[in-house]
């Protein structure tokens, strides 16, 4: 059986494995990598895959090709990584790169693009030419497939939805300029916006905002939510309320049957029946096969998306050939 390479990654680490055609992962190696730019991450990107090739291997297998998931935007048909974002641009020819140092075709795509693409080859993008996938973690973005075909965009943009507005109002600034974007309100990264934004009207709130490092624990906000805790139920439905809003917008969009979602902040059971609560039946009447959750293992959910892109993208070569 033919096996591919994945390296999934994700800003501060990555993961590269073998994976067979199945999407069965052989083996992998993980590597930490702190806070990058294009130039250094592509350092690290080479050296860990060169490490990985001397201490893990693929044994007397050869895989046919290697498939990178990257933040940020991607050529996909030139193998250009562009930008990881507005600060950190420096456009660079990874996928060339990478064949000339390793010998090895590879093939590069946005990260949520890969995951996108893994749903297709794996999950439950299988048997559906139109779905939409729709990653809800630190950030949201979306792949759309239309007839069989992931949508791409004019400079690779597509599928940015976290930019966009979702009735919704809580006043927050979004990063791109705009505010009460949905991913300023129901990402990872919005949660605590919100939550920082908000708090000074809920001072009986229990979770302790003043005195944390680092992000809000959207965990910790949904098991006080339960417990009754005004600021965090404000937090739960502003989100859940978008999320829902964003789903029938893109399912008006683009007509999916099947919406595919991945990520942290809806893989809580509880959380993701609020959100189905609140989905419009009229609207949702032609997603027959529902709006379901990723049976992907979240852990590896990137590195089988890089995987997924080096097996469709080489087939795609050979096909052409
Ligand atoms: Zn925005």
């Amino acid at each position: 059986m033919h096996t591919f390479l994945g390296l999934d990654f994700g800003g501060t680490k990555l993961l590269i494995g073998e994976v067979d055609s199945t999407g069965k992962i052989l083996s992998h190696k993980r590597y930490t990598t702190g806070y990058v730019n294009q130039h250094s991450a592509i350092e690290i990107i080479k050296a860990s895959l060169g490490d990985f090739l001397r201490t893990v291997g693929t044994g007397d297998r050869m895989p046919l090709a290697v498939g990178i998931g990257l933040i940020g935007r991607v050529d996909t048909r030139q193998g250009r990584w562009l930008q990881i974002d507005l600060d950190r641009s420096n456009p660079s020819d990874l996928a060339h790169e990478i064949y000339n140092t390793f010998g090895m075709p590879c093939y590069l795509a946005n990260d949520v693009k890969s995951a996108t693409i893994a749903e297709q080859c794996w999950g439950h993008g299988r048997n559906s030419d139109n779905f939409v996938y729709i990653n809800i973690g630190t950030g949201i973005a979306a792949g759309t497939v239309s007839d069989g075909r992931l949508i791409a965009g004019s400079h690779f943009n597509a599928g940015e939805v976290g930019h966009t507005q979702v009735g919704v109002s809580a006043g927050v600034r979004c990063g791109c300029g705009r505010t009460d974007c949905v991913e300023a309100i129901a990402s990872g990264i919005g949660f605590d916006y919100c939550a920082r934004l908000l708090a000074p009207k809920y001072p009986d709130t229990a979770l302790e905002i003043d005195t944390l490092v680092g992000r809000v624990d959207v965990r910790k906000v949904y098991a006080l939510a339960q417990q009754g805790d005004r600021l965090c139920n404000v937090l739960v439905e502003n989100a859940a309320r978008g999320i829902a809003n964003l789903i029938m917008n893109l399912v008006r969009m683009s007509d999916p049957d099947t919406v595919v979602l991945g990520g942290g902040i809806v893989s809580d059971p509880w959380m993701f029946a609020k959100i189905q609560s609140m989905l419009h039946a009229h609207t949702m009447r032609f997603v027959t096969n529902g709006v379901v959750i990723t049976e992907l293992n979240p852990a590896y959910a990137g590195l089988l998306g890089a995987a997924a892109v080096a097996m469709t993208q080489n087939a795609k070569i050979l096909a052409e050939a």
